[in-house]
Parts: C-alpha cells; sequence; structure tokens
C-alpha cells in the first residue's frame, strides 16, 4: 500500500474491470471476484459504499479487492457516534456488518466474519484509547484497540508497578475483542469476563446503552461494581452478534509481590488421570492460585511438559509449606520430576509460560505454526470437571481421531478453578485441501463425539458454530429459540453478524446458511 487513499469509484472500475475479465476470459476463476453481499447489486453497493465514506471520510472506508477475501469492505470508524452512524447505513441497505476489536481470534476465526461480503468494522485503527487507569480502584476503561501489550505498557509508563493485566497465551490481541469471545489468561484474574465491569454498547438498531453503573449518569462506579440494578445484560454481548461494545471496563490485578512458576515432567500418558484428580483440590482449594497447564510433550517444539504456575499474595519469600505441599502431592505419581528452571536454556518455553503467568504479554506460543509448511491452526475446545476419568475420556477421543486422520495430537488441559478446558490445536498446512479437509472432518467429528459423552466447546471456530451451537439442544434447542427471539428484537434486519455462535437473524434463519 502507498498510503495514499485510492477513490472508491477507481477500486469500482477495478474491480468491475476484473469482472469483466474473469467473464469473459476465464470462468474458472469466478469466485475470486470481489464478493459484495448477497441481495443487493453490485454497483448500489459500490453507491452505498460511497455514502459512508462521505461520512466518515474516504481513508476509512476501504473495498477489500483482495482475491479470495470473506470481506467485501473494511471501515474505520473513530468514535461511538461512528459506529452508530454505520450502524445505520447497514440498516437503511440491510448489508451485513461484521465487528472485530483486532481481528486476532486466531484459531477461532481471526478477523473473517461468517457472512460472505460481509462489511468488517475494524475497531482497532482508530478506536485503541485507554481511557482511563484508575491506580486507586485497580481497573481501566479501555476502546476496542487497546492490545494486550498496550495496556501492560501504559501501565508500566505510568510507573503502575502495584497493578498487574492477565494476558491469554498470545498478548498480541484486544483485551475486548478476547473477553467478550471469554477467552481466558493464566493469573488469577484469568477469567477475562469475570473480571471486565461495565460496557458501552452500539444496538443492531443504532442506539448506544451503558451497562451496570453506567446507566446513572454522573456514577463513579462503572469500573467497581458490575451489576448496576435490574437484569445484568452484559453476558448476551459475548459470544453474541446483539450489539458492539465500544467501551469497556476491566480490573486489574494488584501485584502479588512475588510468585513462582513450576514445571514438572510425567513421563507416561496413563498419569494423566492421577495428574487431574491431584491438581482438583490444589486449584479448589487455592494452594495453586494460578491457571494450570498440562500440556503433551510435543505440543510444541520448545514445550517438554508441564508448566505450572504458584502466586504468592503478599511480600516476600513463598512459604516452603506451599511448595512441599504441591511437590508432595505431584511426586505421588512415581514418574514425576520437578525440573529445575536454572538447568534449561533461556529460550525454553518454560520463560514463556514464566511470563504469562505474571501477566507479561507474550507471542511465543504462535510458533507451533512452524509444526508443519504454511502452518495454520484450529482448536478443538471441551469444557470438563477437573476429573481424572473425564480427562481419560475426551484424551482418548481426541487420540483416536487424530490417528484416523493422520494429524499429530497436541493437546492441553488449562486447569481453572472447577473446570478445565482442553485445548487440541490441529496444525495444518493451510495451502494443501487434503490436511485442510482432514482438520475440518476431524473437528467435526470430535465435536459430535463430545456432545455424545455430555461435553460442550466453550468457544470454536466461525465454521464451527452451527455445530456446536447444535449441541446446546436441551428441551428441543429452547436456549437456541431464546436467543434466536433475542435476535429478532434487537436486529430486525439481520445485519449484525449474522451467523455468529450460530445464531441467524430470520431472514437467513433455515435458508441454507447453516453448516
Ligand atoms: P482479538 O483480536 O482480541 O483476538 P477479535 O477482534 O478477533 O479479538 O474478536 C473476537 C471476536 O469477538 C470477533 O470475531 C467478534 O465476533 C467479537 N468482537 C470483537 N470485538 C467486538 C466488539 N467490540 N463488539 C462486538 N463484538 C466484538
Amino acid at each position: 500500500h502507498s498510503g495514499i487513499p485510492e477513490n472508491l469509484l477507481e477500486k469500482a472500475k477495478r474491480a468491475k474491470a476484473l469482472i469483466y475479465d474473469i467473464r469473459t476470459k476465464d470462468t474458472s476463476t469466478r469466485q475470486r471476484l470481489p464478493v459484495v453481499p448477497q441481495g443487493i447489486e453490485k454497483y448500489a453497493f459500490i453507491q452505498a459504499l460511497e455514502e459512508l465514506a462521505q461520512q466518515l471520510g474516504k481513508a476509512n472506508v476501504e473495498i477489500n479487492d483482495k482475491l479470495l477475501s470473506v470481506a467485501s469492505a473494511v471501515v474505520n470508524p473513530s468514535s461511538t457516534e461512528e459506529v452508530q452512524k454505520i450502524v445505520l447505513w447497514a440498516n437503511k441497505y440491510s448489508i451485513p456488518i461484521f465487528p472485530i476489536s483486532m481481528g486476532r481470534n486466531l484459531g477461532y476465526g481471526g478477523a473473517a466474519p461468517r457472512v460472505r461480503g460481509s462489511v468488517v468494522i475494524d475497531l482497532d485503527k482508530r478506536m485503541n484509547k485507554i481511557l482511563d487507569i484508575n491506580p486507586d480502584d485497580y481497573t481501566c476503561l479501555l476502546e476496542p484497540g487497546v492490545s494486550f501489550y498496550a495496556l501492560y505498557e501504559a501501565i508500566q509508563a505510568k510507573g503502575f508497578d502495584h497493578m498487574w493485566i492477565d494476558v491469554p497465551d498470545l498478548g498480541g490481541g484486544s483485551v475486548v475483542g478476547n473477553t467478550l469471545d471469554r477467552g481466558v489468561g493464566y493469573t488469577p484474574y484469568g477469567d477475562h469476563w469475570a473480571c471486565h465491569s461495565g460496557l458501552e454498547v452500539v444496538l443492531p438498531t443504532g442506539e448506544v446503552i451503558r451497562t451496570g453503573m453506567g446507566a446513572l449518569p454522573g456514577n463513579n462506579t462503572w469500573q467497581t461494581f458490575p451489576y448496576g440494578f435490574g437484569p445484568y445484560s452484559d453476558g448476551i454481548f459475548t459470544q453474541s452478534n446483539y450489539g458492539i461494545v465500544t467501551k469497556m471496563g476491566m480490573t486489574l490485578m494488584p501485584n502479588p509481590g512475588a510468585y513462582e512458576s513450576y514445571l514438572y515432567t510425567f513421563q507416561k500418558e496413563e498419569d494423566l488421570e492421577a495428574l487431574i484428580e491431584i491438581t482438583r483440590p490444589l486449584r479448589i482449594g487455592n494452594i495453586l492460585e494460578n491457571v494450570a497447564q498440562l500440556r503433551h510433550g510435543i505440543q510444541t517444539i520448545a514445550v517438554k511438559g508441564l508448566p505450572r504456575t504458584k502466586y504468592f499474595t503478599g511480600s516476600g519469600a513463598i512459604p516452603e509449606s506451599v511448595l512441599d505441599i504441591i511437590d508432595a502431592e505431584f511426586k505421588k505419581i512415581p514418574s514425576a520430576r520437578k525440573i529445575d528452571p536454572s538447568t534449561l536454556p533461556k529460550d525454553d518455553y518454560f520463560f514463556s509460560r514464566d511470563r504469562i503467568a505474571a501477566g507479561v504479554p507474550d507471542l511465543v506460543e504462535l510458533l507451533w505454526v512452524n509444526w508443519v509448511p504454511n502452518g495454520a491452526h484450529v482448536a478443538f475446545s471441551p469444557v470438563s470437571p477437573i476429573r481424572g476419568t473425564d480427562a481419560m475420556k475426551l484424551y482418548s477421543l481426541g487420540k483416536r481421531r487424530h490417528d484416523e486422520f493422520g494429524i499429530d495430537f497436541l493437546p492441553a488441559f488449562i486447569v481453572g478453578l472447577r473446570e478445565m478446558h482442553l485445548i487440541v490445536e490441529i496444525v495444518y498446512d493451510k495451502n494443501d485441501p487434503v490436511k485442510r479437509k482432514a482438520a475440518n472432518d476431524c473437528l467435526r467429528e470430535m465435536i459430535d463425539d463430545a456432545a455424545k459423552l455430555g461435553y460442550g466447546e466453550y468457544r470454536t471456530h466461525l465454521v464451527l458454530m452451527d455445530q456446536v451451537a447444535g449441541t446446546y439442544n436441551w428441551n428441543d434447542n429452547a436456549l437456541m429459540k431464546f436467543n434466536e427471539k433475542l435476535k429478532d428484537a434487537l436486529d430486525p434486519k439481520g445485519i449484525l453478524a449474522p451467523g455468529k455462535s450460530g445464531i441467524w437473524p430470520s431472514r437467513y434463519r433455515g435458508r441454507g446458511w447453516e453448516m
């Protein structure tokens, strides 16, 4: 890109030339046309975009003519008011829009919309302000484009050593985006959604609301008391298509003063059952204060075993008694070996986990895409209680299907407080159609296998959302019927992220969009 915004009509002309070219010369590449949303004629769509560009500035509306792209255009609003304008525009022309914060939802769809031709609202470019960091209340107020890195650096720059943030495995994404997708991190504040307080939301019909205490003009409690008065509405804006979040409050953790990460290795796959049984009381009893990770040895080239973290609240050394309990518990497994971090090479993955455990953003985990050429990854993420039998059932289910499809099995159990997520990352060559299909087929089988055993995913890739939503079907799909009722009430034109989490607006429903 030259950096000079191109005239939209120029682009449109180019697109038209391309269409002409393809129609006359090469019909086999017809699917490569710049996509426009269904139900609107190409030229009318481009005129509608031109109208939007007049409101937002030409530089902030870009037709996406990249080959094979799902999005038709990308718009960059600078304020809540501009988000409202986009939403009203989308209603006027019945154009599907898809909001992203930073679009780094890697493994779950990235920046891609579910419906071809959607206009992506990219909140990262111009709505990336940290609106407030409160060092007394330990809270902050963020726009969607603030990354974990940016928040971390801002807190450091202000010299607020007494506060920590919590980061997910990959720190490059947005705090708001990750929290709305109910992503997790590894400090005691790892349940990001549970740690948020207050939202500002543009509804699909263009009204703006503030949730919790934010609804009371002049309040000073928006970021300290999440509930306010009346029904607690925040939850419906997570993993949903009911609104565009333009501000979010987040609580920050007090710096514990000291912390220590542990690495234990266990030799046998069969040790998993006992290991999970040992971990449960340590987590529920808060002896292990952090989310624990049990990684399979081959999960990444850099990972050699079990990173494990322990926090100590207060200053000074961690009491020996706590270390002894943890050590004694894990040593009940005969093959257990505690690794002294000073014996590890400096670039060992342990140190990446150690940083993440202390709320320092990191990107090393992404290196696993180097496992295969042109590596891409997609996750299978079922939830279970912290029980050995459940771990073994999910483990053998995953292993069997991976063997069947010839895929390396890279599981990790992420142990929360009373539940654990199994995260299986399938790393595949995205340029190889056979490998792509194997990854997709393997995932679809695992989702069904897991559902038959009573397990469901906590989050999934765009492509699998209908299938996963379909497994949450108790009482004749009562929950989805409720979700659809909400969708139709809040978004009568069905413009906002159609199909997200399997929720289709009425004008799409039952017309072949579900996969
Ligand atoms: P990140 O960059 O942190 O990984 P994304 O921007 O990819 O997060 O967001 C993850 C998903 O959450 C998106 O695909 C989108 O569906 C939803 N989302 C993100 N930001 C918003 C927002 N501000 N309002 C509504 N939904 C959002």
